[in-house]
């Protein structure tokens, strides 16, 4: 059984912890390893080498920071399938949906290696007599990263290039579920050339993510994760002075409007819907059918869902596997049940799925619920597991209003051939990314990526153009070189431009 610790000053240290947290193999259901989870002492001496490397990190060169970037980009390239495999094995998601998060990851290093570009401030000749103004940004400090278990590589991967390239230091706290791909990524950083101190893990679980939150030598934190601990890490991190972003849970729905092609619908709700066994932020979790067609997007839903290939994450053939831990599977599967208490009809039923050959395996199968309502739990929660809900509703303003009732407001999507409608359902939702005919509306590097509502507490979405602004702080300056001695010309009134 491997032993994952953590990564201070580009060494893999073990830290003064005895605590550990058990890591599985969901496939398997077999324990693999454990991940050592940090202590109040540990904090303290990853934030005294994080914050001595800032000293030089952030007044190093933007070329010498953009070809630590790029060579970084190359090595993740090229040993992108060993990163795949481990994240497939710790968190259970097929290679080919492992491999995806990396690219998407990878996406985000290539717009970070545009540095100078994205770091370019403002000049304006001549305000006054003699007199120039201009703005630039400058690193925060520290930063730390704290990510949740669906995306090991690539929600990190949101965070660390842009507040590296920007000229930072800092200190990524990943789930203790799948801790494996942090490391893995450090290690690339520092075959990369990347001075050491500058890319820092600390494994560990609330009382590491705490003390981080309080220290005084924290400047910002990035928080990807659940609604209530996003919630929480927001005001407890605030309190104590520090820029926030916190993105929390989702709950996304698609609207299938009646012009919609069914056949394309249902591709694409399955795909959405059971990818990654439901575990994505981005998921489509609920179907909002408008209209009479309802029966024929549900029928083939159905048959859909009945023939995704459910296995082992490194097996091909697999399409979808298993969930996290039995703990997700238990309670997956009680939502279910309760919703059938509740009057909803399961026609595609995943519970007690079992996988041959990996009995042992935490596998929960395509879930599809119809006849779902508001007040029932499946539709409040986010369940977080491969079940797709579908709400009837007889008109567009109706699944509007749906859409904006929720306290969520990650994702959504539509379906319709009407240009008309697609316009005022993404200016009427209140959601912060949103797909037409594209279920899973993940934005490109080059935008940025956040929710509305309870699905993100602060003021900047992650990466992209928000991601450099919200690692940097603005400065401008007003500057004068007179050109003769004994020139002196100052004023007592505010002075205006001459
Ligand atoms: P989680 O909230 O349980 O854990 C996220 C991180 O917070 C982990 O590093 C964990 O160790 C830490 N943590 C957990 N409980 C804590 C507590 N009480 N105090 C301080 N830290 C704590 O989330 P998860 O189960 O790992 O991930 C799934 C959740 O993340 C889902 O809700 C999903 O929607 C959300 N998510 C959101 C986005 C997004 O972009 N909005 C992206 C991915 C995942």
């Amino acid at each position: 059984m491997r032993t994952w610790s953590h990564w201070i000053n580009g060494h893999s240290v073990t830290g003064t912890s005895s605590r550990t947290s058990p890591v599985f193999n969901p496939a398997t259901g077999e324990q693999t390893g454990v991940v050592a989870l940090a202590s109040v002492e540990d904090v303290e001496s990853v934030l005294e080498v994080a914050s001595g490397a800032g000293v030089t990190w952030r007044d190093s060169s933007l070329s010498s920071r953009t070809r630590v970037l790029f060579a970084f980009r190359e090595i993740v390239a090229r040993r992108l399938d060993d990163l795949a495999s481990l994240i497939s094995e710790q968190h259970g998601k097929v290679l080919s949906d492992a491999r995806g998060e990396v690219q998407r990851g990878l996406e985000v290093v290539e717009y970070a290696c545009g540095i100078p570009s994205l770091l370019k401030g403002e000049y304006s000749d001549q305000v006054s007599g003699g007199v120039d103004a201009f703005s630039y940004r400058q690193p925060l400090g520290v930063v730390v990263g704290i990510t949740p278990f669906n995306f090991p590589a690539m929600v990190p991967m949101w965070m660390f290039p842009l507040a590296i390239a920007t000229g930072n230091t800092f200190v990524l706290k990943p789930s203790e579920r799948d801790p494996g791909a942090s490391l893995l990524l450090a290690e690339m950083w520092e075959e990369a050339g990347l001075p050491a101190g500058v890319f820092n893990v600390l494994q560990g679980d609330v009382e590491v993510v705490n003390a981080l939150l309080d220290h005084p030598l924290v400047d910002a934190v990035s928080f990807v994760g659940s609604t209530p601990v996003a919630r929480a890490i927001y005001q407890r991190a605030r309190a104590a002075g520090k820029r926030v972003q916190a993105l929390g849970g989702a709950k996304n729905h698609s609207v299938i409007l009646p012009d919609a092609d069914p056949d394309f619908v249902a591709e694409h709700l399955v795909a959405s819907a059971f990818g990654s066994a439901g575990e994505r932020c981005m998921a489509i979790s609920t179907s909002v059918l408008v209209g009479a067609s309802a029966d024929a997007v549900l029928e083939r839903v159905v048959e859909r869902a009945r023939r995704v290939v459910v296995g082992p994450g490194h097996e091909p053939r697999s399409e979808m596997g298993p969930v996290i831990t039995p703990a997700a599977k238990e309670r997956i599967e009680s939502i279910v049940s309760a919703s059938v208490a509740e009057g909803a009809q399961v026609l595609v039923d995943g519970r007690n799925f079992s996988v041959p050959g990996y009995e042992g395996g935490f596998f929960v199968g395509p879930t599809v619920v119809d006849g779902v309502a508001p007040h029932m739990g499946v539709y409040q929660q986010e369940i977080f597991g491969p079940v797709l809900s579908n709400v009837r509703v007889d008109t567009v303003d109706e699944a509007i209003a749906l859409v904006n009732a929720n306290p969520y407001g990650n994702g959504t999507a539509i379906f319709t051939s009407s240009g008309e409608a697609a316009r005022r359902f993404h200016r009427e939702v209140k959601v912060g990314m949103i797909g037409i005919n594209v279920p899973i509306p993940v934005p490109m590097a080059y935008y940025s990526f956040g929710g509305w509502k309870d699905s993100l507490f602060g003021d900047h979405h992650v990466y992209g153009p928000e991601g450099v602004r919200f690692y940097t702080r603005a400065k401008a300056v007003t500057q004068r070189w007179p050109e003769r001695r004994g020139e002196v010309g100052a004023t007592f009134s505010f002075p205006t431009q001459t």
